[in-house]
């Protein structure tokens, strides 16, 4: 049995199960939900499907000749967003205030901040860190948040800074999302300073006044993201998108006349689909960046196992800590908002009816924890 063992206890590393509701073409063929949420213990359950004469992938069960079983998993939250007429259904604001908002409280007190939305291609990830604009997602309610609680501040001696930037990792190449795109593409390099670690050079990063040019940034960069039509998903996004606020804090000390400065960087991060090359028949350059995207979502699978059980991966001389940060370009850039005093959150999106793809989704999550 996978994973039957309790959440980790308030670790730096906070690992949620969302799953979405049903799209039409699921419903047309009658689709049959594979999961159950138990709202008491957090517990995912994914039930193995009833072999039938029309179930599409049984040849490929049987070819390997597998035999399904239903599988439990125990994360910190679980999201129940299948059906809008159970009591349990969670919300937009419901992922937001459960998660999205402890994350802001901890940014303002100077921590980096990562949330990563991993999972299948049309599994929720997109719904869920940017939304609808009538349903938004975790990116704009955390700008929203952001600016009201910068307006509430009692205190006239701190001034805030907010400065944006928005960039995609495709095939471990960096591009700029907030300049107009280049045919061909222009990456950008990576740099590392003694001080501040491993950045992207001539990254654009602009300031942001209010909430709306917030949102207005995140729309640029959001019109400019890389999808290519693979035979599995026409808007089948194939790149890692990270939207970085950088929020800085100004202490103005009125009896000393000193300032002290606070940064955090706040990371939200749509992962590429995590659907293997294979399955979407892809070849030769596709099938190259299929397998560049496993490369930065396997290491941070490991990278981030490894901040969750630091134990694990002591070794070397003096107990030296081994995060494989440098092995893929998201790890690396990363590096700054993943482990120390950063707080990580996982959010694995799955679809309701899709038994191998969720089987893996949550069996990456569960090392993760
Ligand atoms: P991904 O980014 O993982 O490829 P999307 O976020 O684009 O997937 O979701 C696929 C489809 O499912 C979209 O039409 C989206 O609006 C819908 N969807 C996803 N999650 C939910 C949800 N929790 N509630 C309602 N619709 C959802």
């Amino acid at each position: 049995q996978d994973g039957m063992a309790s959440p980790s206890p308030g670790g730096n590393v906070r690992v949620v199960v969302r799953v979405r509701k049903f799209l039409p073409r699921e419903i047309q063929r009658q689709a049959e939900c594979l999961i159950s949420m138990d709202p008491h213990t957090q517990m995912t359950r994914l039930i193995a499907p009833k072999p039938s004469l029309d179930d599409r992938d049984k040849p490929k069960f049987q070819a390997r000749g597998k035999i399904l079983e239903d599988k439990s998993f125990t994360f910190d939250n679980s999201f129940w967003s299948h059906d809008e007429e159970d009591e349990h259904f969670a919300q937009q604001e419901d992922v937001y205030n459960c998660l999205g908002e402890e994350f802001l409280d901890h940014n303002f007190e100077g921590y980096h901040t990562c949330i990563f939305a991993y999972g299948q291609t049309g599994s929720g990830k997109s719904y869920t860190m940017m939304g609808t604009p009538e349903q938004p997602g975790l990116i704009p309610r955390t700008c929203e948040d952001l600016f009201q609680r910068i307006e509430d501040s009692p205190s006239p001696n701190i001034s805030y800074n907010v400065r944006v930037s928005y960039f995609e990792v495709y095939n471990e190449h960096v591009r700029d999302l907030l300049v107009p795109r280049t045919d061909p593409p222009h990456y950008l390099r990576i740099r590392e300073s003694p001080s501040e670690g491993p950045y992207v050079k001539d990254l654009t990063e602009v300031t942001a006044r209010n909430y709306a040019e917030l949102m207005k940034f995140m729309r640029k960069g959001d019109m400019s993201r890389t999808t290519a039509s693979t035979k599995m998903n026409d808007t089948s996004s194939r790149s890692h998108a990270v939207f970085t606020i950088t929020l800085k804090q100004i202490h103005h000390d009125l009896s000393t006349d000193e300032t002290t400065e606070r940064t955090a960087r706040i990371r939200l991060v749509d992962l590429a689909g995590s659907e293997r090359a294979k399955s979407t028949e892809a070849t030769g350059a596709r099938l190259r960046e299929g397998s560049n995207i496993n490369k930065s979502l396997t290491t941070l699978g490991r990278v981030i196992a490894a901040l969750a059980e630091p134990k694990k991966i002591r070794g070397g001389r003096k107990g030296k800590e081994l995060v494989p940060y440098r092995d893929s370009i998201l790890t690396w850039l990363l590096k700054d908002s993943l482990g120390g005093n950063s707080k990580t959150a996982m959010i694995a999106c799955i679809a309701p009816a899709d038994y191998e793809e969720t089987l893996s989704t949550l069996r990456y999550a569960d090392q993760a924890k």
